[in-house]
């Protein structure tokens, strides 16, 4: 088992570590450490998935908008432009594209998405050796594809790069029967492309650094927010927990008391509610002392949570070392029940090193009752229990 397994907070610590460091060194970072770096990446695929296919389907309107070029150049090969454009170009790209959105690898989705331009930038080599025009047409044409390729579809910067060059290496292909024929003008709108390649290629890098830099700032803001409600949840179990033993404290006993009394007067349930006191709990304390007296409360806790089994019923820690159990819509007898159980088992398990402890209980059973009436019958009850020589429970029951 590895340390981040170990400790289930250890990775948003990680995180939040790295998110620190990363924001301290400036904005030219270009990858993380893990397990940051593979955050991003999810990250980052979410929101260039959903762009890409938008993207990629304006970039081929503005493509298939040059069959107005094409036309004016060759009106006769009108139809051929059109098959070429609609149907040899734009289908493949936008099967690449929709493809690259598939694949589960990050890396792979920007190579296919890459050779969707690729597979453009040969078709737009073709379509101008099919009009004849002059190399500065490539110029433009390759151009626009080449600030497509590293700005628009945002690929890494790597992938942008290598599709760059090979666009170029198409084209110098295609170019390479006229090269003798070239004129300054055509070799100036060349050179053009090139220096169009490489500003465009230091733009797509800043992209991806305040991409990066971007997702940091929401991450810690998202991290700075889960740890404040963290703590938040913490502090309001911690006040309503009891300290020492661990069980529902006296302000969790009277929210609950109170909304259970409500709900027994609305819907004319009957409510169960014992007072359970450790008995001679003094004598203990001078007997075994006081670290002896707080473990022998949290044993006493622990059995009356382990018999009162039904989640709507509650066991807390109402003063110290007087408990409360709240039965909702209870019988007398199921309520009988429970009393019994807790005398059994408090007569049956004790730790070796403790010594045992039995207990009194008033028990007090009633039909929509208020909180101050019900509580008052069980107290009354459990004095009456502690009259009778205790470790036993006395029983109100009233009828409404
Ligand atoms: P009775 O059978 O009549 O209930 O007698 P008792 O001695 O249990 O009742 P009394 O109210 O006289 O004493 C309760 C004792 O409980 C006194 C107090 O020191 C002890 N006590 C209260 N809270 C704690 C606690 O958190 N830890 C320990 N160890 N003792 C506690
Ligand atoms: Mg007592
Ligand atoms: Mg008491």
């Amino acid at each position: 088992m590895t340390d981040l397994q170990q400790d289930p907070s250890a990775p948003a610590r990680i995180l939040s570590q790295q998110v620190d460091q990363a924001l301290a060194s400036g904005l030219h970072l270009h990858r993380f450490p893990q397990p940051l770096e593979a955050a991003y990446q999810t990250y980052a695929v979410g929101v260039k998935s959903r762009q890409a296919l938008k993207w990629a389907a304006i970039s081929l309107v503005v493509f298939n908008l040059g069959l107005i070029m094409d036309y004016a150049a060759r009106p006769d090969l009108l139809w051929e432009f059109l098959l070429l454009r609609a149907v040899f170009a734009s289908l493949p790209c936008l099967f690449l594209v929709w493809l690259s959105r598939k694949v589960a690898s990050v890396a792979l989705r920007d190579w296919i998405a890459g050779a969707s331009l690729i597979w453009i930038g040969l078709s737009v080599n073709i379509l101008i050796a099919m009009r004849g025009v002059p190399p500065a047409h490539v110029a433009f044409s390759i151009g626009l594809l080449i600030i497509v390729t590293n700005i628009v579809f945002h690929l890494r910067t790597t992938v942008a790069a290598s599709i760059s060059v090979a666009i170029m290496l198409i084209t110098a292909g295609f170019l390479s029967p006229h090269l003798a024929r070239l004129s300054p003008p055509d070799v100036v709108a060349l050179l053009f492309v090139a220096v169009a390649a490489v500003l465009t290629l230091l733009a797509n890098y800043r992209l991806e650094c305040t991409m990066r830099h971007l997702y940091l700032m929401t991450l810690r803001e998202q991290i700075r927010t889960d740890s404040m409600e963290r703590a938040n949840q913490e502090l309001t179990a911690m006040s309503l927990t009891d300290a020492l033993t661990g069980i529902a404290n006296r302000r969790m006993f009277d929210r609950q008391f109170e909304t259970a009394c409500s709900a027994s007067r609305d819907n004319r349930t009957t409510l169960g509610l014992l007072v359970v006191d450790v008995d001679h709990f003094k004598r203990y304390n001078d007997t075994h002392g006081h670290l002896a007296g707080d473990a022998c409360l949290k044993q006493v806790a622990e059995t009356l949570a382990l018999q009162v089994r039904r989640e709507r019923d509650l066991t807390a820690r109402i003063g110290g070392e007087e408990f409360a159990v709240l039965l909702r819509e209870t019988s007398e007898e199921g309520a009988q029940k429970v009393a019994e159980r807790i005398h059994a088992a408090l007569a049956a398990g004790w730790p070796e090193k403790l010594a045992p402890v039995t207990v009194s209980i008033g028990l007090a059973i009633m039909r929509a009752p208020s909180p101050h009436a019900i509580m008052t019958a069980a107290d009354k009850a459990l004095y009456e229990a502690k009259g009778r020589g205790r470790n036993c429970t006395i029983i109100t029951a009233t009828a409404a």
